[in-house]
Order: C-alpha cells, then structure tokens, then sequence
C-alpha cells in the first residue's frame, strides 16, 4: 500500500493552531496586550469596533520592531522570548510560545506598523490568511500598532459561533482588567465605538483598583501583605459587609499573569469563614510572588491554570494572611474566645522557612483534676468584652457588642433586599383576553371562574372539568412575565410608569457600558432612561411589571445574567433580558396570594403561548385527572 501521511500545508495548520489560542476576539485582545508589555510600552491604547468582531487594535510605544523581526513575527514558533527549552522555567516574559501572531493572521485581516527607535522609518505589513499582501516602509511613530479585522472572516462557523455583542465586549473587558490590573506603572486607555470605556493613568494598586472598578471600590478594600521565602503576597480584599451575590471581582495574579485556582479560591472563602452572608462571594485582587523555578505555566494553552510546587503552604499562608488582615482591619468579629494565641496566624513568616510544627506533650496533664481556673466559654466571654488580654494583640479592638451589630447590619439589609409586601403589587389585574388552547372551552371557562385555593404559599390548586391542577405560583408567573416582557420587546409597546423623582443607581464603569449595549432592549421593556454615562445610570420610568424598589436588584441581576451566559445557551439577547426580568420580578414562593391575585396567574398562565414550562424548562402546573384520583380510593 502507498503512503498516506501527508504534511499539512502551512495555511493549514495554522488555522488549526489558531483554534486554540484564537476563541473569540478577547483572545485577540490579550495577546495583543501582553505583546505590548513584552516590549516595554509605558503606554498601551486598545481600540475595539462591534465588540472586536470587526475591529480591534492595539498601538503601543514599546520597541518596536526591525523590519526582519515584523515579517518574521508573523512565522510560527517565531520568538524573540525563548532560545532554549531551559528558558520555560524561569519566564519573565507574557508570551513564549511564538505562535499568537501567526495564529491570528491566520483568521482575519492584519495590518501591522512597528518602528524602533534607532530607525528613520518603519515598516507596514499586511497580511491576509497567512498570506502577506503588502510590505512597505511607513513613517510612524517608535512602538507597534496591530489591527486585527473581520476575525474568522474565513471561517464562518467560527464566525457565527460568537456571541452578541455584549457577551463578547465583557469577555474583552476582562482581558483588559486583567492585564491593566498587574501592570499599574503603564498607562492603559480603552475605546469601544469610538467612547472611551476606561482611561487609566499610571498610579499605585490600590489607585488603579479604584480607576477599573469605580470611585466607591476604594473604602472596601482591606490590604493584604505578606512576605515568606515561599511567597510574597500583596493586595486586597473586599471588606465582608460588600460581599456580592456574584462572583465578579475576584482576582488572582502569579507573578504578574492573572490565573483561576479553585484550590486558592477556597484558601480565601475559608478566611472569611463565619463573616458573610449566605450565597455572597468576597471580592479579592490578590498578587502572588513566587519563584518562577517553582511554578509551570506551560500546562494550559491560554495559560490562566498553573502548577505550584508547594501549594498546601501556599494555602495556608494566604489563609492566614487574610484572616490576619480582615482581624486588623477590625472586621473580623472574634467568635471563638477560648482560642489560644499560638493557633494564630503565622505572621513571623518572614525570613522563615516552613517548618513541620512541633507538638508539646504536657505530661502533668491530669484530665481528672478539677482545674478552678479552667475558662469556660461564658466566662471568657465577660472577661473578654471587658479587658482584652495581651495574648490577643493582633485583633487590635476588643469584640464589644459591636461585632453583632455586624450582623444585624447583614439582617436588615437582607429584609430590604426582597420587600416581600412590594412583591404582591408586581401582580397585575387588569383582565386579559384567555384564549389558550390548551383545555378545551368548557374547561377554559371553568378554570375562568373557578375558585382556587392556595397551598403552602407555594401552589395554586384550582380544579379543571376532568380533574385537578396544581400551579406553581412563582415559576407560572415567570412564564407569564416572560411572555409579556417578550412581546414587549419585539413589539416596542410597553407602558411605562413615569417615577416622580429619578432613580439614581450606581455601578462600576463596565456595569454600565453592559446596561448600555441593551439599552434599546430595555427601553422597549418600559424603562426610560435619562442617562447611562460613567458610574451612573438615571432611571425616570419603569415597566409597569416591576416596583421602584425592585429596579436596583433586577438590573444587578440582568449585569450578572448577561456576564454568565453559558456559552453553549443558543438564546438571543431578548430572550436573556426576558428570563431575567421574569425570574426577578415573579411572585415568589412564600407570598400569600389573595384569590383574585391567584386566579389572575392562573388565566394568564393559561392564556400563555407555552404554559406548560419556565422559559428555563421547568414544568409550571401538573394535573391529577379524575381516574388518576379515582385509583387512588
Ligand atoms: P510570543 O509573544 O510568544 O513571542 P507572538 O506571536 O505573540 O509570540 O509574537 C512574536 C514575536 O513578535 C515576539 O516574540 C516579539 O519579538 C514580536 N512582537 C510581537 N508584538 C510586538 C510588539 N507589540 N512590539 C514589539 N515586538 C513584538
Ligand atoms: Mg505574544
């Protein structure tokens, strides 16, 4: 038989290589970024049209290149980073691979112009599939300016695979924090659309910190500092009482590259132990310094996993840090008073190498001596509030009764969170034309004019010709909503009702830039905005399905939906913005319905397109048929 291996033609190949690094333009966006870095730039302006889909260019004033280094930038496995394999276990640099470049041309449209100092002129290169269309010499500046257009321009499944522009302006948004996060000494500006999203000056951490997540980020963050022969630690965490229903801000950097560790996550959420409130996440922005001979980066192809060689002390030192920080800080309650001093955090790490702790056998010990002194929880307590011992120096206030106030702080808002009253006048009662087919008309006209009953503030019993049916008050109304959010959006026919003073609501910068890709949508909703600029958004009519009080959560809600759609949903923005709304304002489980009220869910369920389910699939009502009822005697 003849041979069958064949190479793959280059153009090939690098398509293929491309799938890896390229997924969707913030892949883009983050090579190019850390490109950038690798040459030095103090300052790096990233330029994004349509969310990159169309655009996205990156001009820094780093190094530049030589003309034979631009073409040859282009090649795979071209570097300027690495000679020798040896040289992977002590990287300093981004990028080491040599293949991004490559990889990108392969898929869209380039245009490169780079210039180093020593040069009069620089070069201009463009390059299409692979294919390099022109070179000539340009007159620019010293740096390297990249554009990258129409990504997967031929590869259209690629293409269609990405998702709304929205969707696709977040991932980017990461990207760019987590790159302008760790380098603070470049200044960093970014435009979308010809607006600029974030303008960063140079400035110290805790400054930028504040510069990307919005003016009010700076009194929520407590410093953490750290330093071991292990592991030099620095950074902040997010004050217990700022905890967020989602996991938005959390931040880990390894030597200056932002990585995703659950393991380290956990080392976090266990120092913050007893202080939150259930279902919030702590924010963090934490800085790890290792020694690169001690980590390998090289395990995952967009590199955000690594390997740490010791990474049980690792957990521990950033456990005890924490603990430490948010004790000093004087948010931490101390709730175990018979704690011994030697259990504290280990805060002499400094200059120490990790020792495998000793145990001190007390062989006096006698368990059946009456010990007078033996503190006893409640004893302790009252000494305690009273006059603190030295022992406990590294809490710097003693826990008064102010550590409860913590919470009941955490109560109250808790209470306010979800206005249970409020809720119930989210239920309209204007009539609605029933025309559902899904019973016939007897039947319809029965469930009309049935009486219903409610079950455990939960379920709608109501009975039907044939039999029974029990609805599920708050997924039923979901459906309802859904469908009349939907029909408003698509239809632009909402109603608003007008708000006699604006709201006035505050989020971080990108926040804002989301609610402001699906202004139109929400406009369609019945929400009139006055303005969605900067921090802040004006508010001055609302859907007539939603209560003033409900408007901050369910746009906290509709950001975090938005951040999170599971790529794999095939669900267009409306629909996103419909469940969303839906789920937030439904009647909850728990709520007592007066009769009109449940009689109302019912013949809107009914009257729905697809009564049957949640627009997240879930089944709305279940019924018993006589027979069924009948066997059970
Ligand atoms: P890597 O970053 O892994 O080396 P890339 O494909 O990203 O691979 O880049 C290839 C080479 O092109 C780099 O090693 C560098 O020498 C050069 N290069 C890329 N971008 C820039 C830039 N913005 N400024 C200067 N040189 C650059
Ligand atoms: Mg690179």
């Amino acid at each position: 038989m003849s041979d069958i291996i064949q190479l793959l033609p280059d153009h090939v190949a690098n398509q293929i290589a491309a799938g890896e690094v390229v997924q969707r333009p913030a892949s883009v966006v983050k090579e190019l970024l850390e490109n950038a870095i690798d040459a030095q730039a103090t300052h790096i302006k990233l330029i994004i049209k349509e969310a990159g889909k169309t655009l996205v260019q990156v001009i820094d004033n780093g190094t530049g290149m030589s003309v034979t280094d631009a073409r040859l930038s282009f090649e795979r496995h071209a570097t300027s980073k690495i000679k020798a394999a040896e040289d992977l276990f002590q990287l300093k640099t981004k990028g080491f691979r040599g293949e991004a470049l490559a990889s990108i041309a392969a898929i869209a449209h380039v245009e490169l112009k780079t210039k180093q100092e020593s040069d009069e002129v620089g070069t201009e290169l463009k390059m299409e599939g692979s294919e390099m269309v022109s070179q000539e010499a340009c007159v620019t500046p010293t740096g390297t300016a990249i554009s990258v257009k129409n990504l997967f321009y031929n590869i259209p499944a690629r293409r269609n695979f990405l998702k709304s522009n929205a969707v696709e302006l977040r991932h980017i948004i990461d990207e760019f924090q987590r790159v302008s996060m760790v380098h603070t000494d470049i200044k960093f500006d970014m435009y979308h659309n010809g607006s600029e999203v974030f303008g960063l000056p140079i400035s110290n951490c805790r400054q930028r910190i504040t510069h990307i997540f919005g003016g009010k980020t700076n009194e929520k963050l407590v410093p953490i500092q750290e330093e071991t022969d292990l592991v030099t630690i620095t950074g902040f965490v997010g004050k217990p009482e700022y905890a967020k229903r989602t996991r938005g801000e959390q931040f880990f950097f390894v030597n200056q590259r932002f990585i995703k560790s659950a393991y380290l996550n956990h080392a976090v959420n266990a120092a913050f132990d007893g202080l939150l409130k259930e279902k919030t996440h702590p924010s963090y922005f934490i800085y790890l310094e290792v020694d690169p001979k001690t980590i390998d980066i090289n395990i995952h192809p967009t590199k955000t996993e690594i390997k740490f060689d010791d990474e049980h002390s690792l957990y521990a030192m950033l456990r005890a840090t924490i603990k430490h920080s948010l004790g000093q800080f004087n948010v931490a309650p101390l709730l175990d008073f018979n704690r011994d001093s030697s259990m504290d955090t280990p805060y002499e790490y400094k200059g120490k190498a990790v020792k495998t702790p000793t145990i001190e056998v007390d062989r006096s010990f006698n368990p059946f001596k009456e010990e007078s002194k033996a503190a006893t929880p409640s004893t302790s307590t009252s000494s305690f509030s009273s006059a603190p011992s030295a022992k406990h120096t590294s809490f710097k206030k003693a826990p008064t009764a102010d550590w409860e106030n913590l919470y009941v702080g955490l109560e109250g808002a808790d209470t306010k969170a979800v206005p249970e009253e409020k809720t119930f006048s989210t239920v309209q009662f204007e009539s609605e034309e029933v025309t559902g087919a899904l019973f016939d008309a007897s039947e319809q006209a029965a469930l009309a004019h049935h009486t219903t009953y409610q079950l455990k503030r939960k379920y709608i019993v109501t009975t039907i010709k044939s039999g029974m049916v029990i609805v599920h008050q708050h997924r039923a109304h979901q459906r309802v909503l859904y469908e009349e959010v939907l029909r408003n959006i698509t239809m632009a026919s909402a109603v608003s009702q007008q708000l006699l003073f604006p709201l006035k609501l505050t989020f971080s910068t990108q926040e804002v830039a989301l609610l402001s890709s699906v202004k139109e949508q929400l406009e369609n909703t019945g929400f009139i905005f006055d303005s969605v600029a900067g921090e802040e958004v004006s508010i001055s009519g609302i859907p007539t399905v939603v209560t003033e009080s409900e408007v901050s959560l369910l746009l906290e809600k509709l950001i975090s939906d938005i951040e999170h759609e599971v790529p794999d949903h095939g669900f267009s923005q409306t629909d996103l913005l419909a469940r969303s709304i839906a789920s937030s304002v439904a009647v909850r489980t728990g709520i007592e319905l007066a009769t009109e009220q449940q009689q109302h869910i019912v013949n809107s369920l009914f009257a729905c397109t697809e009564p049957t389910v949640t627009p997240d699939n879930k089944p709305t009502f279940i019924t018993f048929t006589i027979d069924e009822i009948d066997k059970k005697f």
